[in-house]
């Protein structure tokens, strides 16, 4: 009989629905098992027809076998098996498989030796399953059964059985056995080996995948403020750059400058001004898409990467992003403290350097200054600013 599992009893933790398929797969490991049975019929026949028992000790084999895989099935359908440490119940079944054995081997006169064999092939099923404990609680139903039996046969038909030829049988049978507790021992400290060595490795797994992690992070994001950083951005630009040229996609480059940053510093400090930095990274952030990109490329220069968009469009969002930082309370540094940004917008040409791209978004960004701050401007089409665009800058911009 075979039933190749042990499970430690964590089904607690599974749905309903998996315990019911471990049920049905356990019952049928145990029906396929159960026609090891034939093998050993076979032999009972056998030793029937060449006259050593009653077709009685036939028939009862048969109905003790039965009796066996009616039982093992219903404590699966009815799951009782689970209150059990395995739930496979693979220790019981290799032990009760092997009684109906010993029935025979009872009223037979030649066949014991041959049973033996067979019963020492359960016990091989054994092998990759059991603990120790649980080799040395077989080998005791073996070898004690074995026992038992000899002296049942002494007493009730002395004139049929060989003493010393038992005996003999017994002690072979039952340094098998020992023999077999070792091996399973050494066999589940193996596992046990193998099991560890593999938790250990899904742990340093787990660490280096954080490590990973972290290393693509610092390769990609800015320490003070998380948002992307320097080196990413020039990459995606460059990145947006082919696609733009490859398929006509359009992005549009803005560059994003703090105002007065130097003042931040020296009225409240350079920690302040890392936290207003941090701040305003938060803040655009989470103004934009998802698809777009936000990062640091600067000390206070930050540069936003819209995708899919046309400087129409990427006014509008620069104009948020604008509202949103201006409107960050940073009260906690000094009452009533506010900061505002300026913006520069350039859309990326097909064809065009990301560099000159870049200038113009810079270009851009300058003009903002120049026209009092707090304010967006795009390169191309200076005074459509989301401020009124100063007449100089518009001149200085048709200039250029
Ligand atoms: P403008 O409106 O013209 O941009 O004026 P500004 O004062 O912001 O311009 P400027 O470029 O003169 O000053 C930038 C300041 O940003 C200078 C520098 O001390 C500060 N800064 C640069 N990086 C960091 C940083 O990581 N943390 C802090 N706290 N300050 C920084
Ligand atoms: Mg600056
Ligand atoms: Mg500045």
């Amino acid at each position: 009989m075979i039933n190749s599992e042990r499970d430690m009893s964590k089904e607690g933790a599974v749905s309903a629905g998996t315990i019911q398929t471990d049920q049905r797969l356990r019952e049928r490991r145990m029906l396929v098992g159960s026609l090891s049975y034939l093998v050993t019929l076979s032999l009972v026949l056998a030793f029937w027809y060449l006259g050593d028992y009653s077709f009685d000790v036939v028939r009862n084999y048969i109905a003790a076998v039965l009796s066996l895989v009616a039982f093992f099935f219903v404590m699966f359908r009815t799951n009782q098996n689970l209150r059990f440490v395995d739930p496979s119940m693979t220790l019981a079944q290799v032990s009760l498989s092997i009684l109906p054995a010993y029935y025979v081997m009872f009223h037979s006169q030649q066949s014991r030796p041959v049973f033996l064999i067979l019963c020492i092939s359960a016990a091989m099923y054994g092998l990759f399953q059991f603990r120790m404990r649980d080799f040395l609680t077989l080998s005791s139903v073996v070898i004690g059964g074995y026992a038992l039996m000899i002296v049942l046969i002494c007493l009730y038909r002395p004139a049929e059985i060989n003493l010393k030829l038992e005996i003999l049988q017994w002690f072979s049978l039952t340094a098998t056995f020992l023999q077999f507790s070792g091996l399973g021992g050494f066999i589940a400290n193996l596992r046990k080996k193998v099991k560890d060595n593999y938790k250990e490795l899904a742990t340093r797994n787990g660490e280096l995948e954080t490590a990973l992690q972290r290393i693509e992070d610092l390769a990609m994001r800015d320490e003070l403020t998380g948002v992307f950083n320097r080196r990413f951005l020039m990459e995606t630009i460059r990145n947006e750059k082919l696609r733009c040229d490859r398929t006509g996609s359009m992005f549009t480059l803005c560059i994003l400058d703090v105002d007065h940053f130097k003042q931040v510093n020296d009225q409240h400090g350079h920690i302040a001004g890392d936290q207003v930095l941090q701040q305003i990274a938060k803040t655009a952030s989470e103004a934009l898409r998802q698809t777009d990109y936000f990062g640091r490329y600067g000390g206070e220069e930050f540069a936003m990467v819209l995708t899919g968009t046309m400087s129409e469009g990427a006014i509008i969002t620069a104009e948020r992003v604008r509202r949103h930082i201006e409107q960050i309370d940073l009260s906690s540094i000094s009452p009533g403290f506010h900061v505002t940004v300026s913006i520069g917008i350039a859309d990326a040409r097909r064809g065009e350097d990301p560099a000159a791209t870049f200038k113009r978004a810079d270009e851009a960004l300058y003009l903002a200054k120049e026209g009092g701050r707090n304010r967006c401007i795009v390169a191309e089409l200076a005074g459509t600013a989301a401020e009124p665009a100063n007449p100089m800058i518009v001149n200085a911009l048709q200039d250029t």
